[in-house]
C-alpha cells in the first residue's frame, strides 16, 4: 500500500524528471539538520543576543558594536565545522543528474558547494561567511584566515592592505542584497518550469519573492518544509517532512524515472 508521503514523493520526481529548468530555493530549514542553528527560533542566537547590536548601521559607527560582533563571528557563530546533509547531497545529485539549473539559498553556511554544487550554480541572497572583505580595498580574505587573527588577540581585525575596515561577506540587519545576485535569481525564478522550495517559511523578503515569481510565470511549485508556508495553497507538491529524508526519496525516484 502507498501512504500519502510515498505519493507525493513519487509527484515531486515526475515534476523534476520531466523539468527542464529546476530551480532549487533553501532557507534555514535544510540546514538545521547539519546541526546549524535557525537563528531566529528559540534557543536561536538572537535569543542570546540583542538583533540591534548586529545591523550594518552599528557595524559601520560603532567600534564596540564591531569588537562584539567579532568576538561572536570568531566564536563560531559562521564555523565552517557543518558537514552537508542528505538534503543538501540530494541536490548536488540532482546537478550531476543534468536536472538543476541552479541553487538560490538565504544561507551563508556554504554547504550545497561542499555537497558538490559548483559556485557558479550558487546564487546566495544574504552572501557567504566563507568570505571576509575589505570595505575600502574591496581586499577577499578567507574567513578562516581572519579567524586565526581573531584566537591570537585582534579584537577588530583591519585590512592588511590600506588597514580599511573589515566586514563578513554576509548580508547583516538593515544591509541591501547584492544587487546583481538577486537580479540573476529573480532572472532564473521567473525562468523554471519547476521550482523546488526546501526548508524555508518563504517569509523573509524579498527572497521570498523568488517562488512568487516562479509560479506567476506559470512555473511549478514543490515545497519541502516542516511548517506552513504562505505559497502553501499554490503548491503543486506539499512534502511537510524532513528535509533530508524526503530529498533523498525524491532523487532516488528521479533516477529511476530517468533510468525508464
Ligand atoms: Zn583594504
Amino acid at each position: 500500500m502507498t501512504s500519502d508521503r510515498d505519493t507525493r514523493i513519487q509527484q515531486a520526481a515526475d515534476l523534476i524528471a520531466g523539468s527542464r529548468r529546476l530551480v532549487a530555493f533553501t532557507g534555514a530549514g535544510i540546514s538545521t539538520e547539519s546541526g546549524i542553528p535557525d537563528f531566529r527560533s528559540p534557543g536561536g542566537i538572537w535569543t542570546r543576543f540583542d538583533p540591534d547590536d548586529f545591523t550594518i548601521d552599528r557595524f559601520l559607527s560603532s567600534e564596540d558594536s564591531r569588537r562584539k560582533q567579532w568576538r561572536l563571528f570568531g566564536d563560531g557563530l559562521l564555523s565552517d565545522k557543518a558537514e552537508p546533509n542528505l538534503a543538501h547531497l540530494a541536490i548536488a545529485e540532482l546537478y550531476r543528474l543534468g536536472k538543476l539549473d541552479c541553487v538560490i539559498t538565504q544561507n551563508i553556511d556554504n554547504l550545497h558547494q561542499k555537497a558538490g554544487v559548483p559556485d557558479e550554480r550558487v546564487f546566495e541572497l544574504h552572501g557567504n561567511m566563507r568570505w571576509a572583505v575589505c570595505l575600502d580595498c574591496g581586499r577577499r580574505y578567507a574567513f578562516a584566515e581572519i579567524t586565526v587573527r581573531l584566537a591570537g588577540g585582534e579584537e577588530i581585525p583591519h585590512c592588511l592592505d590600506c588597514r580599511g575596515m573589515l566586514k563578513p561577506d554576509i548580508v547583516m540587519f538593515g544591509e541591501q542584497l547584492p544587487v546583481r545576485t538577486l537580479e540573476e535569481a529573480a532572472r532564473r525564478s521567473m525562468a523554471a518550469d519547476v521550482f523546488l522550495a526546501i526548508g524555508s517559511t518563504l517569509t523573509v523578503y524579498p527572497a521570498a519573492l523568488m517562488p512568487q515569481y516562479a509560479v506567476q510565470a506559470g512555473g511549478k511549485l514543490i515545497l519541502v518544509n516542516l511548517t506552513e508556508t504562505p505559497l502553501d495553497r499554490r503548491a503543486d507538491v506539499l512534502l511537510p517532512f524532513m528535509a533530508g529524508e524526503t530529498m533523498q526519496a525524491v532523487v532516488e525516484a528521479v533516477r529511476t524515472r530517468l533510468a525508464e
